[in-house]
């Protein structure tokens, strides 16, 4: 990690194009924009307010790259239609968004036909707006980051050098990263260090049966679900039979082609991370479920202890969760807990890690974040959920929720550190809720 993450939160950053979304917001009839516009805010989206057409040029600005460009447009303003094409003119491939008050079919057709990607009737609901920008906006500038994680892993296993220089170019030449394993009796350490997302391995290795190593790596449960493509000279259907029946998922025959190299590594990749996926996440908020939290939060306080950087975690809990399922319905609460869950997505850095600790208990783990930092981000996060409006009509209401936050530096391990942050947790909810308390450090 480098100094920026270390001293300052990046939400914390004033102008931070990293977390915010912007949102171009364009209503020239002079009045103010609606209620749920204006709550985007809360969800960590910044919004470029522009109204005025003459304004344009000055906001197609690089490096405020625009993800959603949402066009009000008020009765009997056809004109606006026309300006479409101009903004899509400004920013290439941004969803448009059209908040319109017509709802007759013959209107969708025009704005379709104009360039819009999606009309939306008004009054629209905060929720459901936000729901729509998440489905549809563009690839950000901030998931530089996230891409670069995201690029897909392929380990190979393979001793022919011409082979291996091959299959390298080809995968590297698309943004894949490889690793090549040199000695087999690495292997297993090889997988757990590099987490590749396939294992393409040569079906002879020199002093090992191809057969007999996968059946190696299938022996660790944390191993049993990655793909393990065979390269083969041979498509000869008792050896494909038996590397299959040894766990393998697919044998090609050589010579293999980039094409088909390609479209193989990637249709398992795809499948392989939506599996794991779903097996370590939460379904309702898609965060990291309790165990998968905790083993994070393990492995993070090892690293932070190994690069001796700071660590935070925080533990937040919605007040009187109960009682909103009592009064507006169990349905809306889980909207709270995916709206909670969205917002700290959202607002939180690509290296903090958000887990579903419980029920309405979320876990935050903040690397090289210092205290005073970290109690900001959370904070701030905690006045902007208090803000968001729940519920529709007259059944609004707000939710809040406290947290309590310690430090890795002052306790001596993860377990001290949970018993900490639960304390202080409590500590919050005695003081009246909607507060975030700090753990009391206890040196010596
Ligand atoms: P406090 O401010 O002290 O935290 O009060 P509370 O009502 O939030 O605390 P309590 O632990 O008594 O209640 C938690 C409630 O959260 C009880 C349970 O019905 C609700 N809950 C837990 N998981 C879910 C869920 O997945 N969906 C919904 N809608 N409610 C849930
Ligand atoms: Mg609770
Ligand atoms: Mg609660």
């Amino acid at each position: 990690m480098n100094d920026f993450h270390q001293n300052t939160h990046p939400s914390l950053l004033a102008n931070n194009v990293f977390l915010r979304t912007n949102i171009l917001f364009y209503d020239d009839s002079g009045q103010e924009p609606e209620e749920s516009v204006k709550g985007l805010e809360n969800y960590g989206y910044k919004l470029i307010i522009i109204k005025n057409s003459e304004e344009l040029p000055h906001h197609a600005v690089k490096e405020e790259e625009v993800a959603v460009i949402i066009i009000r447009k008020r009765r009997s303003q056809k004109r606006i239609l026309k300006l479409i094409a101009t903004f899509s003119h400004y920013e290439d491939g941004a969803p448009i968004v059209l908040l319109t008050d017509d709802p007759s079919l013959e209107s969708r057709v025009q704005a379709l036909r104009a360039g819009v990607t999606i009309c939306v009737l008004v009054p629209c609901d905060e929720i459901e707006l936000v729901n729509l920008i998440e489905a549809k906006k563009k690839y950000e500038g901030f998931a530089k980051d996230e891409k670069k994680e995201a690029a897909f892993r392929v380990l190979l296993i393979e001793e022919d050098p011409a082979a291996i220089s091959f299959y390298e170019s080809v995968l590297n030449g698309r943004g894949i990263v490889t690793k090549h394993l040199q000695h087999w009796p690495d292997t297993l350490e090889v997988i757990g260090e590099f987490r590749p997302d396939v294992i393409l391995m040569d079906h002879i290795i020199s002093k090992i049966d191809a057969g007999e190593l996968t059946k190696i790596i299938r022996m660790d449960t944390t191993y049993d679900s990655i793909p393990i493509i065979f390269l083969s000279n041979s498509d000869l259907m008792a050896d494909r039979n038996f590397l299959m029946s040894c766990g393998g998922d697919e044998l090609l025959t050589k010579p293999v082609t980039p094409r088909q190299l390609l479209a193989t590594i990637e249709t398992r990749t795809v499948r392989f991370r939506r599996i794991r996926a779903g097996m370590t996440r939460d379904s309702l908020t898609g965060l990291l479920d309790h165990r998968n939290l905790l083993k994070q939060l393990d492995a993070e306080i090892g690293r932070a202890r190994r690069v001796q950087s700071e660590l935070c975690y925080c533990m937040i809990d919605i007040d009187n969760f109960k009682r909103v399922n009592d009064t507006y319905s169990h349905s809306r609460g889980d909207q709270v807990l995916k709206v909670l869950a969205h917002l700290l997505m959202r607002r939180l850095r690509k290296s903090d890690t958000i887990g579903r600790y419980g029920g309405e208990e979320f876990g935050i783990i903040l690397p090289s974040t210092s205290s005073e930092n970290a109690t900001q981000v959370v904070d701030n996060i905690r006045t902007s959920f208090a803000k968001i409006q729940f519920g529709t009509g007259k059944a609004t209401f707000n939710v809040t929720f406290s947290g309590g936050l310690a430090s890795l530096k002052d306790y001596t391990g993860g377990k001290e550190l949970l018993e900490a942050v639960d304390q202080a947790l409590y500590r919050a909810k005695h003081q009246g809720r909607n507060r975030i308390v700090v753990a009391k450090h206890h040196h010596g």
